[in-house]
């Protein structure tokens, strides 16, 4: 069958028939009846390539009995550092995998814009490495694509403890005074 990898080496994306896959007893690993050869670097070994997404579903459909992830690294995990874990995201209750906060990828991304809406710039992954000057610059331009409200982080404390009753009846006695 033919399996589509990503070379580690020269990062070029190939098909590349590798003939049937058994799945050894005595291994975690699927084997192939012909070798993983990239069209650049020649024969590579399984460490030597990364399963990409297509072939991760090519070969979960080839052997239906194991995880494809488990066995390859997949390169998504080493861009986005998402896929420490799975579980359900802290933020909308979806079973995913999640990052280290928790969140899966897309309420990872609103808690980032909220961070920048709120100026923690410390803690934003999209602020990091953005120098001081350029800060307010980012902000305005995520509030313009994505608005001004929170996205998923409840407004900051101290603003909601304004006791809005009290206000409420002394305006109103005031307006009656006058
Ligand atoms: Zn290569
Ligand atoms: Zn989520």
């Amino acid at each position: 069958m033919v399996i589509n990898f990503k070379c580690r080496e020269c990062g070029r994306i190939f098909d590349c028939d590798v003939g049937t896959v058994t799945m050894p007893e005595d291994s975690h690993r699927p084997s192939f009846e012909k070798q993983i050869i990239c069209p650049k670097c020649g024969q590579r070994s399984m460490d030597d390539v990364f399963l990409t997404e297509l072939g991760q579903s090519q070969l979960t459909q080839a052997t239906l009995c194991f995880e494809a992830e488990d066995i390859f690294d997949s390169e998504d995990d080493e861009l986005s550092g998402f896929g420490f874990y799975e579980g359900e995201c802290q933020g909308c209750d979806i079973f995913t995998r999640l990052n280290d906060l928790g969140l899966c990828e897309e309420c990872a991304g609103k808690v980032d814009r909220d961070l920048i809406r709120q100026r923690d710039w410390g803690y934003s992954a999209l602020a990091f490495g953005c120098p001081e000057s350029k800060r307010e610059e980012l902000r305005n331009e995520i509030i313009a694509r994505y608005g001004e409200k929170l996205e998923l982080m409840a407004p900051k404390k101290d603003a909601q403890k304004r006791p809005k009753k009290k206000r409420k009846s002394k305006r109103k006695k005031s307006g009656r005074k006058r």
